[in-house]
């Protein structure tokens, strides 16, 4: 470019030599043509120093003139068009200069932009605009602060594990929106950690990140040596732009999480009524089957006695059965009358009074050992304490429940430790414990397990009856008498759950 300008310039320079070698030549003003050339190519340099060679090469022409002359309005002429070139050459590089850099800035703007948009983690959007701030405002060392404070801020442009001291200009800049500007930071106590960098000064700015929620971040920006003319007015202006746009990026961020979280609830909200309505429909089934058996029965021995007539001994037989089946009906619509209450909000009736809880356990595992031949029954007494101020039928129904799943989740039979006394671990509570070593329950599952209609599969127990109401109601009848129900358990190992419920002393 400068090289075609030179000769232009020489083409011009021999022309007016031949052609018309008066000062006052039109044809000097085509020396203006190269000048302009280089100024739009090469900016303030190019057209500034092709300008001066300008006004020389027009020197020889111009002044001799005025030495033979003397001072005419033409021999001014002359004179005026040795600076011109020079003038105009340095006015139109300065301009494209200008627009140059402005266009510079204008690109990093965008490239942030584009950058923060991205899907890349916010870290690396953030290290990589920095890196393109750092660049186009050449600079030595750049750094952003993103985040409410120094000391929780994202960082990037700086070493990894940096700790921005709270008294750094930064820091101060994030906490009251104010810049800061120092010509010498290694004098200055306002910035901290500055290695010496020779005996060049360096000179360095803070500036607010701002957007309409306020101050969002702060740009650090070092420079070695002078600063750059129009540097400082480079990095306001872009220090506004990353601004608006680091809140963008963060906008976006959030309005990102909030339709992923929305996104999730609702998928967990469907799944959930999805598995309601598949255990309602379940229990519909199992109750129906647990209301049949006892029922089936109940007709089955009432028409024998109907019909026939049976010896004494075998008609007694015959009414223990009955009365057997009649209670279990009993206990199953009692169950649902309580889940009922529970489902609607009311509160369980309860007749309190003193129960002795070592009679209740020792009826309840005579009652299930003769049952269940496949398991051992083991029950250990806590103490002659054991003295509960309950509702006995609600305590029954706990204990039947707890003791009926160690046997339904024990398939193959084995130990089954029942145990009460008071809790060791909570002053004034009474504990009723029961382990079995049966399938036990992953842990993923144990939250669950005590709400309604939940059952968790097992190859083991899937043919076992159950509405998945019993622990849900364990659960609402210990809270009802101001204990609570806990649970351990180790899949394939067993599971041991624990009533913990107010002694006779306390008061529900
Ligand atoms: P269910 O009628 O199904 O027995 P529960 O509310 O009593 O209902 O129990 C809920 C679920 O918790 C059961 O389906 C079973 O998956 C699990 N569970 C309860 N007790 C035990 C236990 N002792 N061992 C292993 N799993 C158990």
């Amino acid at each position: 470019m400068i090289a075609l300008a030179l000769v232009l310039l020489g083409a011009v320079a021999v022309t007016i030599g031949v052609a018309d070698p008066e000062p006052a030549s039109v044809l000097r003003h085509l020396y203006l043509i190269p000048t302009l050339w280089a100024g739009l190519a090469r900016g303030a340099i190019g057209g500034g120093s092709i300008g001066t060679l300008a006004g020389l090469l027009h020197a020889p022409v111009a002044l001799p003139a005025v030495e033979r002359e003397g001072l005419t309005s033409q021999t001014l002429d002359g004179l005026l068009s040795l600076g011109l070139p020079m003038v105009a050459g340095l006015l139109v590089g300065r301009l494209v200069d200008g627009s140059r850099a402005r266009a510079a800035r204008l690109a990093a703007v965008l490239a942030i932009q584009r950058r923060l948009d991205g899907p890349e983690p916010v870290d690396d959007k953030l290290q990589g605009s920095a890196d393109e701030l750092r660049r186009a405002l050449r600079a030595r060392h750049l750094a952003l602060l993103v985040g409410p404070d120094a000391r929780t801020a994202q960082l990037a442009g700086l070493p990894a594990g940096t700790v921005v001291d709270p008294a750094a200009a930064a820091a101060f800049t994030l906490a009251t929106g104010q810049r800061v500007s120092s010509p010498d930071l290694r004098a200055d106590p306002r910035v901290g950690g500055n290695e010496a960098v020779g005996p060049t000064p360096q000179r360095g700015l803070a500036l607010p990140l701002a957007s309409g929620a306020g101050v969002v971040g702060v740009m650090a920006v070092e420079w070695s040596g002078e600063l750059p003319r129009g540097a400082r007015a480079a990095a306001d202006e872009l220090a506004l732009h990353v601004g608006l746009a680091v809140e963008n990026a963060r906008l976006t961020v959030r309005q990102r999480r909030f339709a992923e979280e929305l996104a999730e609830k609702v998928s967990t909200a469907t799944a959930r009524l999805r598995e309601l309505d598949r255990a309602k429909s379940e229990f519909l089934s199992v109750v129906s089957h647990e209301l049949r058996t006892p029922l089936t029965a109940l007709q089955g021995f009432s028409e024998l006695l109907l019909r026939s007539a049976v010896p004494p001994d075998k008609a007694h037989r015959c009414l223990v059965y009955l009365h057997t089946e009649a209670c279990a009906l009993g206990r199953i619509v009692g169950e649902l009358l309580d889940l009922s209450r529970i489902e609607a909000g009311r509160a369980l009736e309860l007749r309190p009074e003193r129960v002795d809880l070592e009679e209740m356990i020792e009826r309840n595992v005579e009652l299930f050992a003769a049952e269940h031949r496949a398991h051992r029954f083991r029950w250990t007494s806590g103490g002659p304490q054991v003295a509960l101020h309950a509702d006995r039928d609600a305590l029954d129904r706990m204990v039947k429940n707890l003791l009926s799943n160690a046997v339904k989740y024990s398939p193959r039979g084995g130990r089954v430790l029942v145990s009460a006394g008071p809790a060791s671990d909570q002053p004034g509570m009474i504990e009723l414990a029961v382990e079995d070593d049966g399938i036990g329950i992953p842990a993923e599952d144990l939250p669950r397990i005590f709400d309604k209609y939940v059952r968790v599969p097992h190859p083991e127990t899937a043919a076992a009856p159950g509405l998945g109401l019993g622990l849900s109601l364990v659960k609402a009848l210990a809270e009802a008498h101001g204990g609570r129900v806990e649970v351990d358990s180790m899949p394939g190992k067993g599971s041991r759950f624990r009533v913990l419920l107010p002694g006779a002393d306390r008061d529900f």
